[in-house]
């Protein structure tokens, strides 16, 4: 077809087409609106589709030229129900707002939108800037009374329509899942067969690590029990692909407690039916997340319970003693020791796993420590941090009170005050420029007020230069009111006074024994958003990065307590040099005053070194012991034993053993015919030594139980 051949069928359709279609129309696009809610419909529905594409013919036959028929097809594939996520959409709307559309083209026109919200908003921009809408069925003017009553109706139709189709099909499933047979994710254990009938997994190795795991919680009682016992022994946990090319395969993985506990709560290992266990909020929604606002209903809210329904791994009256044990568990973990005298909880941050640390109260409340044991607790790894919470508090406490000093505060409203006379220079600046701008408007209206009429062609040049000067104006005023609008607050003389006098006082409230934890904590907060904690080597020093409210960073670093010498970060020279005193024979007591003199420190920071610290040391070093000299060469009657060697014989510690001779309850004597103030020796039979042992587990028994009764673990969160 010739070009003039074309331009003659334009000029036919121009005549024939609608009284709708102006002139103001075609000079604008015409954008084609393409959209098939799912992909699967995309591919099923490719006929739909096609016609979609037909569309930009006619428009094309409607009088619109082909470079001003824009196909916006980016929402191929996403539901209709609301514009969020469907940027194609969202962009029609905004090309109509910007008066650049003559016309929207879709096939069933409301369906362009599935929510009324959506639907009214393209319908009142499409009304307020003229552009008509059409579908197969004909073309709409939303600026006509008729036009959008017609057009609101099958809005409202289609939402209706939408709203019978969910309704009809969500009835339909509750109807299935009363009767138990509506299909569901089956947990890790049971697999459908092809006749639709639930059993259990075939797959020997899965049914019996859930047997297991149903096993060691009735034996330990604990959620973290049976994990560990599950680390320890390499114990791997079943799991069922749900998707994907690997779907319906067992995969192995590394337990944690999540896995666990969803196992120990779920009914279906009892033999149950159910539905409704997880209710969806539309509240607790996140926007774009398919699974969100999922909560949890209790037992009594479940819309289906059927209990017996497929072979069972436990009975319904264990499953409900284990889901009470749970919550117990919880309970414990929960309420014995009142929260939060811990200063810095919810504060802190790992360095390594980058989790929130832990406290934990031992000794009935009275010691703090802070702990980062996430993995420990989902996956029962070793505990990365612990930390003593007294030694952090006052450093972190030092560091507040430090940074309150009247002296630092001067510094930082010093920098406030430059901060504000930088400020005035700019503004000195921004007023040159406006005066400029209006200099400018007024020389522009003056020379187009001079101008001769007669003389139009420069009379329209300097209007035009009028009008220009005017936007530059009118575009600087808000560029200025935008730079006094972030103007930051600037504080008077006495506000600065006022800050410095309770500076002053701060230490003195900070101390005040009238001022509780509570208060402290809150005013920690108030200064400081968080603070990372990293221990190098996990030895001594503890490097702490501290994020104070306004985004200053400082940094810290202490020197904390340790519970074992060995963590010390320069024990290999102190144990050379130990080894090195003592083959020169020097007494215990003179190689703790070396050490010292050294500027060494024992576990506990800053306590020095004693003979009794130094004997520890060597003796756990394996280094041979003046103790160890001593009772070779004691003189010794039958069954007599050394504390030492007694302490490897029975398993009780060696510092108890000392206690119990100490309180008469052992029988010994001191052989004093040895060097360094003579030797303990312990008489005991057989029967002695099956009773020290029962001694000991009776109080390391009850020790167990006090300290579980105790220990209380507080999540930050
Ligand atoms: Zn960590």
């Amino acid at each position: 077809m010739t070009q003039s051949e074309q331009l003659h069928m334009k000029d036919k359709y121009l005549a024939q087409i609608p009284s709708k279609i102006q002139m103001q129309h075609l000079s604008r696009l015409a954008i084609i609106y393409i959209r098939q809610s799912t992909l699967q419909q995309v591919e099923r529905h490719n006929e739909s589709t096609k016609l979609q594409y037909a569309l930009v013919e006619k428009a094309y036959n409607l009088g619109w030229s082909r470079e001003k028929i824009v196909i916006i097809d980016e929402d191929l594939g996403r539901s209709g129900s609301n514009a969020e996520g469907r940027p194609g959409f969202q962009k029609l709307v905004a090309e109509v707002s910007l008066d650049r559309v003559g016309m929207v083209f879709g096939i069933e026109i409301s369906r362009l939108a599935r929510s009324c919200r959506d639907w009214y908003q393209l319908l009142e921009s499409c009304a307020l800037f003229r552009t008509l809408i059409g579908d197969t069925d004909g073309i709409y003017d939303p600026g006509h009374y008729n036009d959008r009553l017609l057009l609101g109706l099958k809005g409202t139709m289609s939402e209706a329509e939408l709203h019978i189709i969910k309704q009809r099909m969500l009835s339909g499933k509750k109807a299935k899942a009363r009767r138990g047979e509506l299909k569901m994710n089956l947990p890790v254990g049971y697999i459908y067969r092809p006749s639709g009938e639930i059993n259990k997994d075939p797959d020997q190795q899965a049914q019996e690590t859930i047997a297991l795991i149903f096993k060691l919680f009735e034996q330990y009682r604990s959620c973290n029990a049976v994990l560990n016992f599950m680390v320890k022994n390499q114990i791997q946990m079943p799991y069922r692909e749900n998707g994907g090319l690997r779907k319906g395969e067992i995969d192995w993985r590394r337990p944690n407690r999540t896995m666990i506990h969803n196992i120990l709560t779920n009914p279906t290992y009892a033999g149950a039916y159910s539905y409704g266990r997880f209710p969806v909020d539309s509240r607790k929604k996140q926007p774009g997340q398919p699974y969100s606002g999922k909560t949890k209903a209790k037992q009594e809210d479940w819309e289906v319970l059927i209990k017996d329904k497929f072979p069972n791994y436990i009975t319904w009256e264990k499953y409900e003693r284990n889901k009470k044990q749970l919550a117990m568990n919880s309970n414990k973990m929960m309420g014995v020791v009142s929260r939060g005298s811990s200063r810095l909880s919810g504060l802190l941050t790992c360095s390594k796993c980058h989790s929130k640390l832990t406290t934990r109260y031992t000794s009935n409340g009275k010691h703090l420590r802070y702990l980062c044991q996430k993995h420990a607790v989902n996956y029962g790894d070793k505990r990365c941090t612990s930390l003593q919470g007294a030694q952090l508090e006052s450093f972190v406490e030092e560091q507040v009170l430090e940074a309150l000093q009247p002296s630092s505060l001067q510094i930082s409203l010093k920098v406030a005050e430059n901060l504000s006379q930088e400020r005035e220079s700019l503004l000195k600046h921004w007023q040159l420029r406006l005066e400029r701008a209006k200099y400018e408007v007024e020389r522009a209206f003056r020379q187009y007020n001079a101008a001769e009429p007669e003389n139009r062609l420069v009379a329209r040049a300097l209007e035009q230069n009028w009008e220009k000067s005017l936007a530059a104006e009118e575009k600087l005023k808000q560029e200025y009111n935008q730079f006094i609008a972030e103007q930051p607050a600037v504080m008077t003389t006495e506000e600065r006074e006022a800050i410095c006098q309770l500076a002053g006082d701060f230490p003195t409230i900070w101390n005040a024994t009238t001022t509780t934890n509570q208060q402290r904590q809150q005013i920690i907060r108030l200064l400081i958003d968080k603070i990372i904690i990293n221990i190098p080597g996990n030895a001594e020093k503890v490097d702490l990065e501290i994020y104070w409210v306004g985004s200053h960073i400082t940094y810290g670093q202490y020197i904390r307590s340790l519970s074992k010498i060995e963590q010390i970060s320069y024990y290999p020279e102190l144990i050379e040099y130990v080894k090195e005193l003592q083959s020169a024979g020097k007494s215990y007591t003179a190689i703790a005053e070396a050490l010292n003199k050294k500027g060494w420190y024992s576990a506990k920071y800053k306590k020095p070194f004693n003979q009794g610290i130094v004997e520890t040391i060597i003796s756990r070093a394996g280094l041979v012991t003046g103790r160890k000299r001593r009772a070779e060469a004691a003189n010794r009657d039958k069954d007599e034993w050394t504390c030492s060697e007694l302490a490897l014989k029975t398993n009780v510690p060696r510092k108890k053993l000392h206690k119990y001779v100490r309180e008469g309850k052992l029988q010994s004597r001191v052989d004093n015919s040895v060097s360094h103030g003579g030797i303990i020796l312990v008489k005991a039979d057989e029967a002695e030594l099956q009773r020290i042992m029962s001694i000991s587990k009776q109080s390391n028994k009850h020790w167990i139980e006090q300290n579980r009764i105790v220990i209380v673990e507080e999540n930050p969160e």
